[in-house]
């Protein structure tokens, strides 16, 4: 587990069991010993048709845990409300949960549900996720907070409207200062009161990648003289009152408490100054940019990383708040934060297969002997082969680098002009090879084929460099003999994974089972802290859809566990269907152009009737390499 520092970003719910294998702790550090569940035996339960009982799902396979999203908004309730008893702040903690970073419905039902007890709410940035919030939340706590944020026309500020008409505790915050005119008419119109909060744009800057919203400059939120003059207006309208919220999102991933609380302490003075101004205040709403440290490495330096715990991060918080209305006087808010990647990235993980790896080829010089390779090459080269020779046997190990370098190069011309055939071509290849693994300067690292597309799945990777823990799920009680990369199933260069974390640009990996280089690997990977904006954001690259998932609860037996929920990923039939393509359309087209080709072809093989069943399963099945060789078209 140390190579893979699995005890530094795993901590509380993943470590190495005694087989060797990924093992969850679905309650986190509360979980017993036997409540732990080998991720190992859910992937083969899920995908192994052969496994008793087992559900053939496809992987790519996406294993959810509620259990660990439930421990994740105990922890983050139970940071903060110690926080506030500690420091003896006077109001609660009363967090949302911004529906964008992972809009699945189990997801935002779970939070809605395990949340009630203490309030947590749900925060939506579109209209459709103001739509999923307000049918989540009618199953939920009254008190909860439906936070609106985003950029909002007519319709989006009425919906909101309608949705305090349904006692839903909504609240419309304002993004930019033309809103508020839509806010006043329609809430006459429609006669409810609004609920209000501001957005400001604070001073403090983030200066990490997740920071170039915030700052003076950043997209979102108002001004100093926005925020005045939206008082003024409210005021002019009778409505200050309805102002109750301050809002700020600093960005994602806020890497220390020293700039955390900097924000806060801004925000703070705002808050106290809209309360001056006459606002009816009642919530400072921090935003999300609680971090996660994807590398276990601690570090304030890195956007991967964090300088902080959980406990540290509500302590943080509560003082500054506390800090600012004591020295102004007034009472202290009930503190809103917005977390998203704090609270959903744990609980689910992507498990994937390497199929195949790239093998040391052993280097090979032609069947047909040296010397008719030699013959066949130009005088430069032939001359470059006797110098790479002598330099072999002096032990001069750069100047062969060199020779080989320059002898390939004019082999690779010779090649081009027509003047040396395919055959030298691969014996030139095959003669540098065998130089560089002489002299031990091969290079060590193998490509590593997974069946996944990194951009349905890890999306970050390739937007925005963002690095995720992967690790192999099982055989880690055996030392890896291999370094490799990943590289996916699309046709895309930018298709792999070749930067890891703890700066590494391969990731120790075990020999595939078999001769590790061809057949099906049966060696699982999991991509860990991913449950958060992976998801959401994945497109249809290649028309890759998504992975299948299942939900898995920890249940009675010792380290048993339940698949309450299991879904098949998107059919080729529905990536397809993405695109305006017809598939039913399409394989009744393909289907008649096999029967004309049965009808004229007397084929003995393939009757009409397998070939149309083979086409239409390939309509249903996932778009991914399907598991052993069994493809339907060849069984
Ligand atoms: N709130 C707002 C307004 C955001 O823009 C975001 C994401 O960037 C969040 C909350 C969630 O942030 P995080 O995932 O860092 O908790």
């Amino acid at each position: 587990s140390t190579l893979y520092r699995v005890d530094g970003w795993g901590q509380p719910y993943f470590s190495v069991n005694s087989s060797g294998n990924i093992s969850i702790k679905p309650h986190g550090s509360e979980t017993l010993s036997y409540q732990e569940i080998d991720l190992l035996k859910v992937v083969k339960k899920a995908s192994d048709p052969k496994h008793s009982g087992g559900l053939g799902l496809q992987l790519p396979l996406i294993v959810r845990f509620p259990d660990v999203l439930k421990n994740r908004l105990e922890s983050l309730q139970s940071a903060f409300d110690s926080a506030i008893v500690e420091n003896g702040y006077g109001a609660h903690y009363q967090g949302v949960y911004p529906v964008k970073c992972n809009q699945d419905r189990y997801v935002v039902e779970d939070i809605v549900k395990f949340g009630g007890s203490f309030r947590f709410g749900l925060e939506a940035g579109s209209k459709p996720e103001l739509l999923l919030a307000m049918s989540c939340l009618c199953k939920g706590n009254a008190e909860s907070l439906l936070i609106c944020n985003g950029f909002k026309d007519a319709e989006y500020i009425a919906l909101a409207l309608i949705a305090r008409k349904l006692m839903l505790n909504t609240v419309i915050v304002l993004e930019q200062e033309e809103e508020l005119d839509m806010v006043i008419a329609i809430s006459r119109k429609i006669d409810v009161l609004p609920v209000i909060g501001l957005r400001a744009k604070l001073r403090t800057k983030h200066s990490g990648h997740f920071g170039s919203t915030s700052g003076e400059k950043g997209k979102f939120g108002l001004t100093t003289a926005q925020i005045l003059r939206v008082v003024k207006k409210l005021d002019q309208a009778g409505m200050l009152d309805c102002l109750q919220l301050l809002h700020f999102h600093i960005g994602s991933q806020i890497p220390s408490t020293v700039l955390l609380s900097d924000g806060v302490g801004e925000a703070a003075q705002i808050f106290a100054e809209l309360v001056r101004l006459g606002a009816n205040m009642k919530v400072i709403d921090i935003g999300g940019g609680l971090g996660l440290d994807y590398d276990g490495s601690k570090s304030t330096e890195s956007d991967i990383s964090v300088g902080y715990t959980l406990q540290e991060y509500a302590a943080s918080v509560v003082q500054s708040v506390k800090f600012v209305c004591d020295m102004k006087g007034i009472s202290h808010p009930i503190i809103c934060s917005e977390s998203g990647r704090a609270i959903v990235s744990h609980h689910s993980i992507l498990v994937f297969e390497a199929f195949s790896a790239s093998s040391y080829d052993s280097p090979e010089v032609s069947s047909l002997g040296l010397q008719y390779f030699v013959d066949r090459l130009s005088d430069d080269a032939r001359a470059d082969y006797r110098n790479l020779s002598a330099a072999a046997i002096r032990g001069e190990y750069e100047t062969c680098l060199l020779y080989a370098d320059q002898l390939k190069q004019r082999c690779v011309e010779q090649f081009k002009e027509g003047s040396l055939g395919i055959e030298q071509l691969a014996d030139v290849d095959g003669l540098c090879d065998l130089v560089t693994k002489a002299i031990g300067a091969a290079d060590p690292v193998r490509t590593y084929h997974v069946n996944l597309s990194v951009f349905t799945s890890i999306p970050d990777f390739w937007g925005i460099n963002q690095l995720f823990p992967i690790v192999p799920i099982h055989r880690l009680d055996e030392r890896p003999t291999s370094r490799g990369i990943l590289s996916d199933l699309t046709c895309d260069s930018d298709g792999k994974i070749d930067r890891f974390i703890g700066g590494q640009s391969s990731l120790p990996l075990h020999e595939l089972n078999g001769d590790g280089s061809g057949g099906r690997g049966g060696y699982y990977l999991g991509m860990f802290l991913g449950g958060a904006y992976e998801e959401a954001l994945g497109g249809v690259h290649n028309l890759f859809g998504g992975p299948s998932v299942v939900r898995v609860l920890q249940s009675d037996g010792p380290h048993s566990f339940a698949v309450t929920l299991a879904i098949p990923g998107p059919s080729s039939g529905d990536v397809l269907r993405v695109m305006q393509h017809e598939p039913e359309l399409m394989f009744e087209n393909l289907k008649h152009r096999a029967e004309e080709y049965i009808n004229q072809n007397d084929d003995g093989g393939m009757g009409h009737a397998s070939l149309a069943s083979g086409l239409a399963q390939c309509f249903k099945n996932m778009p991914y390499l399907a598991p052993g060789l069994s493809c339907c078209l060849t069984a």
